[in-house]
């Protein structure tokens, strides 16, 4: 079982995805930490990055929680 991945889009929004890490159900894969996919915050499509949740606050990680993108 994948497990859940915080991302974070081009516009800056943080969310949950489980990401998959050698293909992308939802997304377009452009490098293992790299997709093309719909932001599930203000529903728009842009570059996604994975991100480590030990860079971020608090704050950020709950809402990145908020918002969850399903299989990537
Ligand atoms: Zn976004």
């Amino acid at each position: 079982m994948a497990g859940k991945a915080i991302v974070q889009c081009s516009a800056g929004h943080l969310f949950t995805a489980t990401w998959l890490p050698l293909i992308g159900i939802k997304s377009l894969r452009i490098t293992p930490s790299r997709r093309y996919a719909r932001c599930p915050v203000e529903r728009h499509w842009g570059m996604v990055t994975k991100i480590d949740a030990a860079h971020l606050t608090e704050p950020q990680l709950i809402a990145a929680q908020a918002h969850d993108a399903g299989l990537q």
